[in-house]
């Protein structure tokens, strides 16, 4: 598949009827969510070091803007300039987004130039998957700003090389992920219901949390034993809508090794469960914690009194799956 050199109407091509895309005047923008794990397994680890994995991943609607402008080809502009409203992240090769608009110009024989800014809202290095929802946000992007014709299942095969979360996040929703994460099955989306999101400013590697997982952090009849979780009861409880349901299910095998080194998560975890939280967990390999509420005015308050202590607070909601 080559780029459509005939460019001029892009808004078009680009946007479709897709609401995750909008145009704005001669550029388009694409929203990143980002994701929680309602569930994380950790399985056996593989013969090339990472670790099979068992995860129900739900996006969330607290999302990243991308901003994807190609320009006409002149003399001195560079292939690719990438820019964020956010300091601290790279905007070379260190930034998946960077690396993303690299792969596919060079895949897709691109000439136009292109820009992208990054408006970043979600915390960096959090557990929340803000850098693979960008890398997957810069692939559907792409993939529409030069009509490659490029399906889910192929964009999702592109992502795998930048990251094992970019396949879920180039749609999104409730899903099952299994392998290292790319092997994705749909489940039945989640109810709507007020999320609390709260990040603690400490550090977490997440090389550092894998290699210290421990076989005990799993359930006690190992996860062998039981049915995956989206066909066990997380699976019914997405199904009938069940808030309470699924804030039961919540399991996060990685917890233990992050709260052994930070309890600080622990009391966070606690806090939200007495500020009227259903249920309460980790998301990845932490630091963040996401409690849910069934209704606005328990998670507003809830939020408003993290906030006193805690800078990164969010008040968020479940996203659906937007296809590519
Ligand atoms: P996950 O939940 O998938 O493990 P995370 O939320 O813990 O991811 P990210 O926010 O994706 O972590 O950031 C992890 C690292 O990736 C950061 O140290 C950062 O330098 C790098 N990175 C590269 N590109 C990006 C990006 N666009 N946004 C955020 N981080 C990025």
């Amino acid at each position: 598949m080559r780029p459509n050199s005939q460019n001029a109407n892009i808004h078009t091509a680009i946007c479709g009827k897709n609401p995750r895309l909008y145009p704005v005047g001669g550029f388009v923008q694409i929203k990143a969510f980002s994701k929680i794990n309602l569930i994380l397994e950790v399985l056996e680890r593989r013969p090339d070091g990472y670790h099979n994995l068992r995860s129900v991943m739900q996006s969330l609607a607290l999302h990243d803007t991308l901003t994807i402008k190609p320009h006409t080809p002149a003399k001195g502009t560079p292939p690719l300039r990438l820019t964020c409203d956010n300091p601290s992240l790279p905007t070379d090769e260190g930034n998946l987004v960077f690396r993303a608009a690299q792969y596919m110009a060079e895949a897709y024989a691109i000439s136009q130039p292109l820009s992208i800014h990054i408006e970043k809202r979600i915390p960096v290095a959090a557990g929340l998957g803000g850098g693979s929802s960008d890398c997957a946000a810069a692939l559907v992007g792409i993939n529409r700003c030069f009509g490659l014709g490029l399906d889910r299942d192929a964009l999702r095969e592109a992502g795998l090389r930048f990251g094992a979360d970019v396949p879920f996040c180039i749609t999104g929703g409730t899903m099952l992920a299994q392998g290292t994460g790319e092997i994705l099955t749909e489940l039945p989306p989640h109810p709507d219901c007020w999320i609390v999101l709260a990040c603690l400013p400490i550090p977490v590697s997440t090389g550092e949390i894998f290699r210290q997982v421990d076989a005990k952090a799993q359930p006690d009849d190992g996860p062998e034993s039981t049915p995956a979780p989206g066909v066990g009861p997380m699976g019914e409880a997405l199904k009938k809508g069940d808030i309470p349901g699924i804030a039961k299910e919540f399991f996060n095998a990685l917890a233990p090794v992050t709260t052994r080194m930070h309890p600080e998560i622990d009391g966070l975890i606690a806090q939200l469960r007495e500020l009227g939280a259903l249920g309460a967990a980790m998301s990845g390999s932490g630091p963040s914690v996401f409690g849910y509420f069934e209704n606005k005015a328990a998670a507003s308050a809830a939020e408003h009194i993290l906030k006193k202590t805690i800078k990164s607070v969010f008040l968020t909601r479940p996203e659906r799956m937007r296809l590519p």
